[in-house]
């Protein structure tokens, strides 16, 4: 395996002494070591590496109040494994294989926030300077799974984890996205509307999410955060072609095999 052609838009320095570091050690690994997960930036042939995902439960009142709660409660987080990315390139339509031991597989569309400058405890009025960019992605979620295991206090892990249960699309930087918090969001199933509603409706905003995740993880370059759905999230299945945008940013398509 070839040392892979991309340029990272962090931490090229960090690579570089890598690089060298490893050379001059001859490190060698017991398997092979799993490649970097990265995405595309608009207007840049540069990728963004992905060290953690991060997920906020529960931020527009409209869904809260479809999942059976109401009123602003403290922001939630859960994670996503790294490599359940799926990147959606621009123009194309990624796939995404219809994951096992679920009946009812979910789209969340949401505002993806990528971390450029790490930092712990981060103030909400600070936070814009920590922001790399913003994405579109889907949470999307074996939702039977993820009842039962809510009915028995359990973790989310099986319902929200999944293998390929991350798909993002390209990632426009700060400067060129516009004021994302009058942005609308929405998503389509076979060209048929099924969520639709606008950022400044997140009930924690983009800086105040930060300031909660930080106090509680020390955030990196690399870090995402979905920062949670609006109302209408319901079931996919195989043959289905997900579309969804943010206004600012570049659109996704996703079918379902
Ligand atoms: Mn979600």
């Amino acid at each position: 395996m070839g040392t892979p052609e991309y340029a990272f838009a962090l931490g090229t320095a960090t690579t570089r002494a890598w690089n060298f570091f490893t050379r001059k050690n001859r490190m060698r690994f017991a398997l092979p070591p799993p490649p970097t997960v990265s995405v595309p930036v608009v207007g840049t042939d540069e990728r963004f590496p992905v060290r953690r995902i991060y997920c906020v439960g529960r931020n527009y009142e409209e869904h809260a109040k479809e999942m059976g709660f109401t009123g602003r409660e403290p922001p939630f987080f859960f994670l996503k494994p790294t490599d359940a990315t799926v990147v959606a390139e621009t123009g194309q339509t990624a796939t995404l294989a219809y994951p096992s031991l679920t009946h009812n597989l979910h789209h969340e569309v949401e505002l993806v926030v990528a971390i450029g400058r790490g930092g712990k405890n981060i103030l909400a009025a600070n936070a814009k300077q920590h922001i790399y960019g913003y994405a579109v992605g889907l949470d999307m979620t074996r939702r039977d799974l993820q009842s039962e295991m809510k009915k028995q206090g359990r973790p989310w892990c099986i319902g929200k984890a999944h293998d390929q249960s991350a798909p993002i699309g390209p990632i426009t930087p700060l400067a060129q996205a516009g004021d994302i918090t009058q942005a609308t969001l929405w998503l389509q199933v076979n060209g048929g509307d099924r969520q639709r509603s606008q950022i400044s409706k997140l009930i924690w905003s983009v800086g105040e999410i930060i300031e909660h995740l930080s106090a509680a993880w020390e955030l990196q370059g690399g870090d995402l955060i979905y920062t949670g759905t609006p109302q209408g999230v319901a079931a996919v299945v195989s043959g289905d072609t997900m579309r969804a945008g943010v206004d600012g940013l570049t659109q996704i398509s996703v079918r379902v095999v």
